[in-house]
Order: structure tokens, then C-alpha cells, then sequence
């Protein structure tokens, strides 16, 4: 019995009529874009599958959700008024202060009226003769827009693995990303989670903490540093927010969009008592910017070796029982999935109401009315909470029906991954555009800044095209093949590459291995967008410019073009493998 959220639908007539653009989500992305859109004097509609605006903060309710960018980072930066006024409670700030914060920015830039909400799109058609989009939706919405903006999310469309018998549980089944809004009391009963992921490594320890029996289905074990996650004092926020504005440029300048202070020296050229001591002091800082210990830990596999040694031996020292010790011991390379970031997650095995079943070799068989069997064994359950992660990155795209130029759907132009100049826009698809698409920084980096930066990028474009008088905007295809080809080829540069993980498709049985975000890094991405902006969309072909020697206007993008002089980290840096991207 899959659970899924009490549907709160108020009853609308179906739209339609012409708007400047439609924006598909209102995450932070397509919340972004809106201001952005209204800031530039267009129309616009914003369509929600949700039942509100946050996006990934409206629907992964679990117990123990939160971020793992730190919460004075991981916010929007585009209003200093905005950044002064909010105050985060915590270094990493719990889900339901960050879905409040994403309904402050929609009442205090006054978005709400523009978004239709509980509305899925179903499809999106472009149309050579008018030059324009139909938009359509589960609510019988038909609407035409010059431009379609999809803001749907990098990890946004649940994967719910089709294990045999799930119909047949008599109990709930859980998905941490469609979490009932009501939240679940598990005290009292046994719980099964199937996966060891960043959402059930923040589940499991509070989900341990009322059920009577918990059982972890583990196929990969994870790599995960302690948050050492507390609250924020006034005078720590006071004087954060006296150098907001420095931070945020710091952030701006690194690989990873967000700061935190790293070593780019090489782990190898380090003794061993040096490295001890280097990552037992990163460990002590904890979270995503362990990785920042040595610059070459995600380029050299004896480097890395070295960090992942270190961190199985806190693994041991943490979990009391060696057989769980050793099952929770990863052996893939350190960081190459999504670094987890946890509290109490090891220390949750040393309960003994808590047992890891290992499914590596033997995975789960089936479901039964009572329980899951592994290896010919039933565990019964009460509840199951499937913590199986997204069809990332594509996800959302796919369960729209995309038909561009000539009836091509984007399905078919993806079938063997996804191909997009700059994750921005695919050629044979005009006037369409993808926040944080595939082929851009997007996941690698702190995910509101990657935002910004396309909305704010995105932005300038369409008012460029405003000036000049342009009908549409579309890639070269040999610019997007060119694009497509850097991406591959800077991700073999990467360890990153080498493991079945999200980042490549490899979660969701039958997609093809392609490795989806840029891992140059954030500024040198920038750099690559601001001087195809800057040559006047070099790479694209504008159609119909009535002006097209206009200079495009600066008009969002400038504070995205980094100074030198603050600690950017150079093309040449990522080209001599230092660049530690988490
Ligand atoms: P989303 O927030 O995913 O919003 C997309 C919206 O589009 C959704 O509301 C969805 O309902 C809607 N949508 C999709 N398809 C349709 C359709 N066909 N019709 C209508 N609506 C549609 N990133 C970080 O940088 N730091 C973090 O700490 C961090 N923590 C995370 C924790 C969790 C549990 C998860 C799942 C992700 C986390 N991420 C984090 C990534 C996170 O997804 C981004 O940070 C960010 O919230 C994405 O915003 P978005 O607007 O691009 O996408
Ligand atoms: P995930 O990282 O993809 O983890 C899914 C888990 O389910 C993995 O352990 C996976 O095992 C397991 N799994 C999937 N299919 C399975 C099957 N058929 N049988 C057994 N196990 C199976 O998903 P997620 O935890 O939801 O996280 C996704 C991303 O969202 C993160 O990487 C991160 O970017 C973001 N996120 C961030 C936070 C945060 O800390 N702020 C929290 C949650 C999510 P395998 O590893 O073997 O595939």
C-alpha cells in the first residue's frame, strides 16, 4: 500500500489564453525565475504539481530532513534586504525552516498569484507557425507562451524500484521524497528502510529513535561525515550578516558555489602523520568540506585511498558489533556518490533494536503482506519507508511529453543521455530552457547559487532578445556537441566518474551511463556563460533580430562575473586535477 499525501485540491476553471513565458515548478528555481521574468516586464505563469511553493522542501517531509550546505549559504543571494532579514536557526537548518523561508520569498516578493498550484504539466508543444508553446496540463490547462522554462528539479521525480509484491504489504510504504504532510509516528512499530542514501541517513537515527524493531536494507554502503550540526547564536548571525556580502562572493568564487576553507595541496605529498592530523581536523569541522582536506582526493585514487582509510577507521571506532562495522565500511572511492553528511547515523547500529541486512549479493526478492524477503528470509514490518532516492536529473523531463522542431520529443533526443548546450537549451527545441539542466554545475554545486545564476543568465538573454527584436534562441548543434563532449571529458578527470552512482544514471536500471552535471567547476562554468553571453550568444542562433547588432545588456548577470583577485579557482587549476568539487 503505497502512502501518498491527502490531496488538498481546490476546484479552478482551466486556463487559456497567451502569456511571455510559462515556468514549469515552483521550487526555488521556477521562484526565481518568476521574479526575474516580472523584473523584465513580462507575463508569466508559473504551473506546481505541489500543493505550495519549496519545491524539494515541500515534499521530502522525513524525519531528520535538512540541508547540507550550510544554511547561511544554501539561501537565496540576490537581495542583500533579503539575506539581513531572515535569520536560519541552525548551521544546517531543518526542512520545515527552509520550506517557511521558501514561503517568506514567495509572500515578500509576491509570487503566489502568478502560480497555479496542485497542477501537473503534462505536455509541452512547440508551434513553427506561431512561434510559441502549448503548455498543457492535468487540469485541462492549454496555454501558449513564446517562451517554456522548466525549473522542474535535478531531484525531483521519486524512484520507486519495481521490487515484486509491493501491492501486497498490508502496511504503509513511505517514499522520503512524497512524505505525507500530516508526518508519521512510528512509535511502537517495526520498520524496515530500504537504502543508505543522504535521506536515510537522516531518517534512520530518528525513525530508530521511536520504533520498537528498525531494519536497514543496505546495497551500497555510504561515505558520510558527521554535521556536527548546532544551533546559531544571535552575535554568530550578527556578525555573519555585518559580512554577508563578502561571503557571498567568497561562495561565488568557488568550485562548489558555496565556501568553506580547503587545502589544494596534493594529499601525496603529505607524510602519513600529516594526513592524520589534516583529516582529523576536517573531520572535526564535519559536512561536505571534509572533502576540502587535500586538493587531490577526488583526482588521485592513491590519494583518495588515504581519506577513505581514515574515515572506515572512524566507521570502526564508531560501531561496536566488527560484523556491522565492516558491512557499513564503504569500498568505492571516497566521495564519489554524494558525500552524506549525518548525525548519529553510525552511532544508530550500536542500538540493538536497530539491524543492518546487507543486500549487495542477495537483493530484496520480494514484498509480502508481511514484510520484505532477502535471501529467502522475511522481515516483517508495521511500515516501510523506501528511501530509494530519484530518476536524477532527467527525471521530471521524462514525464512530460516535450515535442520540439519538426515533432522531435526531447525522449527521443535523449534516449542515450541528455544533451543541452550549457544545461541551458537544447537545439530543435527553441524558446525552451532548463534551470540547472543537464550539463550544468547544477548538483555539484550549492544548488541556489547554481539557480541564480541560470535564472539571473537566462534573464539577461531574454531581454536581449527583447532588444534586439529576436522570435526565438536555439543551440548550434555543433556548439551543443562540442558542449556535450567537454562535459564527458572533464568528468573522466574526476573519480567521480568511476562508480555506479546517480550523478551518471546508473540508480535507475536501463539508462544509459552518462556523466549528467558539469565538473569544471563553478566559476569556469560561469566564465563559459558570461562570454557566450558577452559575444552575443555565440553558440546560438537568434531568429528574426531586428537589431541583432546590439550589444546584449548587463542587466542580472554582473555579479556573477568574479573577480580575479578573490580565491577563484582557475580553469588551469581543474586542468591540473586540484580542484576539490564536492
Ligand atoms: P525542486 O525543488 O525539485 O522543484 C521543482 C518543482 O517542480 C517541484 O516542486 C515539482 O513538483 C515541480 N515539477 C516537476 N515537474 C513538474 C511538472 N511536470 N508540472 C508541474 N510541476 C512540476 N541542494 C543543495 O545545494 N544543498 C542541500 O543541502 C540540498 N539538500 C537536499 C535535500 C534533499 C532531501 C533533496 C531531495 C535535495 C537536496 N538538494 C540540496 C537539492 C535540491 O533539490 C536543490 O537544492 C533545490 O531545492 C532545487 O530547487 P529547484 O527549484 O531546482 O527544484
Ligand atoms: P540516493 O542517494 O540515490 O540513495 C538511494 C538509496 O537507495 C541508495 O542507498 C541505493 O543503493 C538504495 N536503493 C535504490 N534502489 C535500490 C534497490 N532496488 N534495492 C536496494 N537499495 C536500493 O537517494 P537520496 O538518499 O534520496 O538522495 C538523493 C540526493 O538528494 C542526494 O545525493 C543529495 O544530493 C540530495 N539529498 C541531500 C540531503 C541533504 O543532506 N541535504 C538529504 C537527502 C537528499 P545504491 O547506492 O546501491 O544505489
Amino acid at each position: 500500500m503505497v502512502q501518498e499525501s491527502a490531496a488538498r485540491v481546490t476546484a479552478r476553471p482551466a486556463e487559456t489564453g497567451t502569456v511571455d513565458a510559462v515556468v514549469v515548478g515552483a521550487g526555488f528555481a521556477g521562484m526565481y525565475m518568476l521574479h526575474r521574468l516580472r523584473g523584465l516586464g513580462l507575463t508569466a505563469r508559473v504551473y506546481e504539481a505541489g500543493g505550495g511553493v519549496g519545491g524539494t522542501w515541500y515534499w521530502n517531509r522525513y524525519p531528520g530532513a535538512r540541508c547540507d550546505v550550510e544554511s547561511l549559504q544554501y539561501s537565496f543571494s540576490f537581495s542583500e534586504d533579503l539575506d539581513q532579514e531572515w535569520s536560519w536557526s541552525e548551521k544546517y537548518s531543518p526542512q520545515p525552516e527552509i520550506l517557511a523561508y521558501a514561503n517568506h520569498v514567495a509572500d515578500r516578493f509576491d509570487l503566489r498569484s502568478q502560480i497555479a498550484f496542485d497542477t501537473r504539466v503534462t505536455a509541452a508543444s512547440f508551434d513553427e507557425t506561431a512561434g510559441a508553446w502549448l503548455i498543457e496540463t492535468d487540469r485541462g490547462d492549454k496555454v501558449t507562451a513564446k517562451f517554456c522554462i522548466m525549473a522542474v528539479g535535478c531531484l525531483s521525480a521519486p524512484n520507486r524500484p519495481a521490487f515484486p509484491g509491493t501491492d501486497q504489504f498490508r502496511g504503509p510504504i513511505y517514499h522520503t521524497g512524497e512524505w505525507p504532510h500530516e508526518g508519521v509516528d512510528f512509535t511502537g512499530l517495526r520498520v524496515g528502510v530500504i537504502g543508505t542514501g543522504s535521506s536515510a541517513i537522516q531518517s534512520i537515527p530518528i525513525i530508530a529513535r521511536q520504533a520498537t524493531q528498525l531494519t536497514v536494507f543496505q546495497r551500497t554502503a555510504t561515505w558520510s561525515v558527521p554535521a556536527w550540526n548546532a544551533a546559531l547564536s544571535e552575535e554568530y548571525l550578527k556578525e555573519a550578516k555585518a559580512h554577508y556580502p563578502e561571503l557571498r562572493a567568497k561562495a561565488r568564487a568557488r568550485p562548489t558555489g558555496f565556501y568553506f576553507p580547503f587545502n589544494i595541496q596534493p594529499a601525496l605529498q603529505a607524510s602519513a602523520e600529516e594526513r592524520e592530523e589534516q583529516y582529523e581536523a576536517a573531520w572535526q569541522r564535519g559536512g561536505l568540506p571534509f572533502l576540502g582536506a587535500y586538493g587531490d582526493l577526488l583526482f588521485e585514487k592513491a590519494a583518495n585511498d588515504t581519506i577513505a582509510e581514515f574515515a572506515r577507521k572512524k566507521i570502526r571506532s564508531i560501531v561496536k558489533d566488527p560484523g556491522t562495522a565492516e558491512l557499513l565500511c564503504p569500498r568505492n572511492v571516497f566521495g564519489c556518490k554524494r558525500l552524506c553528511v549525518d548525525t548519529n547515523y553510525f552511532e544508530t547500529y550500536n542500538l540493538p533494536h536497530v539491524k543492518l541486512v546487507d543486500v549487495s549479493t542477495t537483493p530484496i526478492e520480494r514484498f509480502t503482506a508481511e514484510g520484505i524477503v532477502v535471501d529467502g528470509t522475511e522481515h516483517g514490518f508495521d511500515a516501510i519507508v523506501s528511501a530509494t532516492g530519484f530518476a536524477a536529473m532527467t527525471g521530471s523531463f521524462d514525464r512530460i511529453a516535450i515535442t520540439g522542431r519538426g515533432g522531435r520529443t526531447l525522449a527521443e533526443k535523449w534516449r542515450a543521455g541528455p544533451r543541452a548546450y550549457l544545461g541551458i537549451a537544447s537545439e530543435g527545441f527553441p524558446n525552451l530552457f532548463m534551470i540547472t539542466g543537464p550539463g550544468s554545475p547544477s548538483v555539484l554545486a550549492s544548488m541556489i547559487q547554481a539557480i541564480e545564476q541560470h535564472v539571473d543568465w537566462l534573464a539577461d538573454c531574454l531581454g536581449h532578445m527583447r532588444d534586439v527584436g529576436a522570435a526565438t534562441i536555439e543551440p548550434t548543434h555543433e556548439d551543443e556537441e562540442a558542449w556535450v563532449s567537454h562535459v564527458n571529458d572533464v568528468s573522466t578527470v574526476s573519480l567521480r566518474s568511476t562508480c555506479s552512482s546517480w550523478y551518471v544514471g546508473a540508480n535507475i536500471p536501463g539508462r544509459p551511463r552518462v556523466f549528467m552535471p558539469y565538473i569544471g567547476g563553478f566559476p569556469v562554468y560561469v566564465q563559459k556563460c558570461n562570454a557566450v553571453m558577452n559575444s552575443g550568444y555565440d553558440g546560438f542562433v537568434l531568429k528574426g533580430a531586428r537589431n541583432s547588432n546590439a550589444p546584449p545588456q548587463v542587466r542580472f548577470t554582473g555579479r556573477w562575473q568574479v573577480p580575479l583577485d578573490i580565491e577563484v579557482i582557475s580553469p588551469a587549476a581543474v586542468a591540473a586535477k586540484r580542484v576539490p568539487v564536492v
